[in-house]
C-alpha cells in the first residue's frame, strides 16, 4: 500500500477567511476498463471535476491482485504526476476529490479510505454526509472520533464482505447509512456505484471503449470521450465486473431529493443533470430574477464564475448590456502558502479584481448565486464602489440561504448565516447596496424545469428529507 507524506501545510486559502462560499460538494470518479490506462482516465476524470473540491485527491487501482492507493493533500494536478500514475497498473480505479469543512484538512481524512479483508482489500470514494455517524459508531463499537463518516461505511461494508458476497454485504449493511452518501467501491475485481434513497447528490454512468464509468457529473465523462448512458437512480447500486453490469435495489424507502445547489452553484455548468443543462437553467434563474426583481441601470456584471450565466439571462431578459466588470483568479485554488496578514486584510482581493473602466460611472446590478455569511459580499461591493460605480443592485439567483446543510455541504452553524438573523433589508443595509432582490423559491423550482418534488431544499425552507439528530446547532462536518 503506498502512502505518501504529509506535506507541511498550515493552511488552505479558504481557511484562513480569504473565500466564504457555500463550500463544494466531493467528486467521485470510477472506472472498469480492462485493457484501458484506468488510473491515466480517473486523473482526467478528477481533473474536470475539481470543482467540487480542492482540499486533497487520491486515486485506488486495482490489477485483480491487491488494490493500490496513493492520495494526499493539494489539487488532482499537485498529487500526481506521470511518475505517480506510472506506479498505478490495473484494469479498475476509483478517484476523489475531497472538500471539507476547516480545521479537517488532514492526510487521514483524504480519500479513498480503504480497508483490508482477509487477502484482499476494499476501497471507497464518498460525496456526500451521514447524518446518524453516531449511532453507526455505536454499532460497530468504535470510537465516532476517531473515524470519517466515509472511514465508518467502509469498516461496515468490510465487516459484512468478509461473511458473505457483495450483493448480501451490501443489502444489509447500505439501509444502515442515513444522509447524503454517492459511492464509488471497488475491490480487486469490481466496481460498484452507490447513490442513497434520497438521490442528494449526483452520480452518472458511462461507457468508454467497452468500459464503464461512474462519475459524479457528466463533466467527468466529456473529458475522457465517455458517452453518458444515464443517471444512476435514488437508492439504485451497480455492480460491475467480469461477468457484466447489473443493479440492486436494497432501499426500502426511495424518494428522490436532489440537492437543488446542485443546480445553483455546484455542478459545472457544461453538465446535465435530470435531463437538464445547468448552464441553461442557471440562465433561466437570471430572467426570473430580471422579471422578479428589475433595475434601472446601466449595466449587468457576474460575480464570476458561478454567477455568469444567470447575469446573462438577466442582462438578455432585461435588455441591459452584460459586462465583465470583475475578473477572477482562476488558479488561486488552493495553495500551501500561507498569505501575509496585509494580503488577508485584502480579503476577497486575492480571487476577484475590479475593471474599474467597466465600473466607472455606472449604475450597476452585480449578480451572484448566493450570499452564506455575507462577510465577503460586503468587501466585493465595497471593492465595486471603490472602482468608481454610482449604484450597486445586488441580485441573487436563489431564495435567502437560511438553515444549515447537513448533506455534504460546507455552510457553518445556522447564527453564521446572514438570511437566518436579518430580514432582506436588514442585509441590503448590513452590505451597504442600493438595493437586493432574491430569487423566489418557485422562480428557481420553475428555473430548473425539474419536478420540484424532486429537490431538497432545506437549506432554503427548513424541510429537511431526514431526521437530523442534534445536528442543528453544531453544524455538520462534510466530505
Ligand atoms: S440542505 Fe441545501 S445544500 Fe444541503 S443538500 Fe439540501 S438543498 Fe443542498
Amino acid at each position: 500500500m503506498l502512502q505518501s507524506e504529509i506535506l507541511g501545510s498550515t493552511g488552505w486559502l479558504d481557511d484562513v477567511g480569504l473565500v466564504q462560499k457555500v463550500g463544494e460538494s466531493c467528486g467521485v470518479f470510477g472506472v472498469y476498463g480492462p485493457g484501458l490506462d484506468v488510473a491515466r482516465l480517473t486523473y482526467f476524470g478528477l481533473f474536470a471535476l475539481q470543482h467540487r473540491g480542492q482540499e486533497s485527491a487520491g486515486i485506488a487501482v486495482s490489477g485483480g491482485t491487491g488494490v493500490t492507493v496513493y492520495k494526499d493533500l493539494g489539487l488532482v494536478a499537485q498529487v500526481f504526476d506521470e511518475q505517480r500514475l506510472a506506479g498505478l497498473d490495473g484494469h479498475l480505479a476509483i478517484g476523489h476529490n475531497r472538500y471539507s469543512t476547516t480545521g479537517s484538512g488532514s492526510w487521514e481524512n483524504a480519500q479513498p479510505s480503504y480497508r483490508a479483508i482477509g487477502e484482499r482489500t476494499i476501497a471507497l470514494s464518498h460525496n456526500g454526509n451521514l447524518s446518524n455517524t453516531s449511532s453507526l459508531a455505536d454499532d460497530l463499537g468504535v470510537l465516532q472520533e476517531t473515524m470519517s463518516d466515509s472511514e465508518l461505511m467502509t469498516e461496515a461494508i468490510g465487516r459484512e464482505l468478509d461473511r458473505t458476497d457483495w450483493d448480501r454485504a451490501l443489502s444489509t449493511v447500505l439501509p444502515m447509512f442515513e444522509g447524503a452518501f454517492s459511492l464509488t467501491i471497488m475491490d480487486d475485481d469490481h466496481l460498484i456505484g452507490v447513490r442513497d434513497p434520497l438521490g442528494f447528490r449526483p452520480l452518472v454512468l458511462g461507457r468508454i471503449d467497452g468500459g464503464m464509468v461512474l462519475a459524479s457529473e457528466t463533466c467527468g465523462l466529456d473529458i475522457i470521450g465517455a458517452d453518458f448512458i444515464r443517471e444512476i437512480a435514488p437508492g439504485e447500486v451497480i455492480i460491475i465486473g467480469q461477468d457484466g453490469v447489473r443493479s440492486i435495489h436494497p432501499f426500502k424507502n426511495v424518494k428522490q431529493r436532489t440537492c437543488v445547489f446542485e443546480f445553483v452553484y455546484f455542478s459545472r455548468p457544461d453538465s446535465t443533470m435530470s435531463g437538464q443543462s445547468i448552464h441553461a437553467a442557471r440562465r433561466r434563474m437570471g430572467e426570473r430574477l430580471a422579471a422578479e426583481h428589475p433595475a434601472d441601470v446601466d449595466v449587468v456584471i457576474p460575480v464570476p464564475e458561478s454567477g455568469i450565466p444567470a447575469a446573462q439571462g438577466f442582462a438578455a431578459a432585461a435588455r441591459i448590456p452584460y459586462v465583465d466588470g470583475l475578473v477572477k483568479n482562476r488558479y488561486i485554488g488552493r495553495t500551501f502558502i500561507n498569505p501575509t496578514q496585509q494580503m488577508r486584510d485584502q480579503g476577497v482581493r486575492m480571487k476577484l479584481n475590479p475593471i474599474t473602466q467597466e465600473l466607472e460611472g455606472k449604475r450597476v446590478v452585480l449578480v451572484d448565486d448566493s450570499i452564506v455569511r455575507g462577510s465577503t459580499t460586503r468587501q466585493l461591493i465595497s471593492m465595486v464602489k471603490k472602482a468608481g460605480a454610482n449604484e450597486v443592485h445586488l441580485r441573487v439567483s436563489s431564495p435567502p440561504y437560511k438553515w444549515p446543510c447537513f448533506y455534504g455541504m460546507d455552510t457553518g452553524r445556522q447564527e453564521e448565516l446572514i438570511a437566518s438573523r436579518m430580514t432582506v433589508e436588514e442585509i441590503a443595509d448590513f452590505l451597504e447596496v442600493d438595493s437586493l432582490g432574491y430569487l423566489s423559491m418557485d422562480g428557481l423550482l420553475e428555473a430548473t424545469a425539474v419536478d420540484p418534488n424532486r429537490f431538497c431544499t432545506a437549506c432554503l425552507t427548513g424541510d429537511y428529507p431526514t431526521e437530523i439528530p442534534d445536528m442543528r446547532s453544531t453544524g455538520a462536518p462534510s466530505t
